[in-house]
């Protein structure tokens, strides 16, 4: 099984993400993750790309699309993906269905104005790379769930954070018409807990609705 999550910033694509790559064992590929990974390492991709994304924009399409294009030859991704933050705009997902195309995609719909808070709000794990909100965490440093040490990514400071909105308004928002014209969109209501929305992805991908 082939998918990937659509969502602005906040929405929960990385929860959701490896809530599905746990339940049907399909690798879960980040490309905002591989980005922090090349930025934390200092490679030439990170150190190219760092500033742009610290900033709230995208990085470059012939950089991402070659990035996703080589991870989805890899052995483990012969039984499909669950794509986290990739495509989001026009061309990237062009680019995708010219290489490994989606079975299905997930989109979590829910109202930008309900996500500011959660996004600088947020709190990153460095060693799980799960994420939490301050509101329902005791210790603002601590992972709950391993115990690492807790950072607030540079991009979900306010500013960076209006800046990635714009972004997906202008970028990101048209592939909802894009897939939904392919009959590939599953639409799931983001605005409840991690819970209930895992239970309504489960739903679209098994085709129950
Ligand atoms: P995310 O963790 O998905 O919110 O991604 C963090 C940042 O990484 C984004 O704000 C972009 O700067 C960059 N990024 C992640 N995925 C992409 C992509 N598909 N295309 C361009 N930039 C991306």
């Amino acid at each position: 099984m082939k998918l990937v999550l659509l969502g602005a910033p906040g929405s929960g694509k990385g929860t959701q993400a490896s809530k599905i790559s746990g339940r049907y064992g399909l690798p879960h590929i980040s490309t905002g993750d591989i980005f922090r990974e090349n930025i934390s390492a200092k490679t030439e991709i990170g150190l190219r790309i760092k500033r742009i994304i610290d900033g709230g924009d995208l990085a470059p399409d012939d950089i991402t699309i070659e990035i996703v294009k080589e991870r989805l030859s890899a052995k483990d991704c012969e039984g499909g993906y669950v794509l986290d933050g990739f495509p989001r705009n026009l061309a990237q997902a062009e680019a995708l269905e010219g290489f490994d195309p989606p079975d299905a995609v997930i989109f979590i719909d829910i109202p930008l104005r309900k996500l500011e808070r959660r996004l600088t709000g947020r709190r990153s794990c460095k060693v799980c790379k799960g994420s939490f909100h301050v509101d329902f965490i005791d210790d603002e440093k601590v992972c709950p769930d391993c115990g690492g040490e807790l950072f607030i990514r540079k991009d979900d400071s306010t500013d960076a954070v209006r800046e990635r909105f714009a972004v997906y308004e202008e970028q990101t928002r048209p592939l909802e018409d894009f897939y939904r014209k392919k009959g590939r969109l599953k639409a799931v209501n983001g605005d409840n807990g991690a819970e209930e929305v895992f239970a309504e992805i489960v739903r679209a991908i098994e085709g129950e609705k």
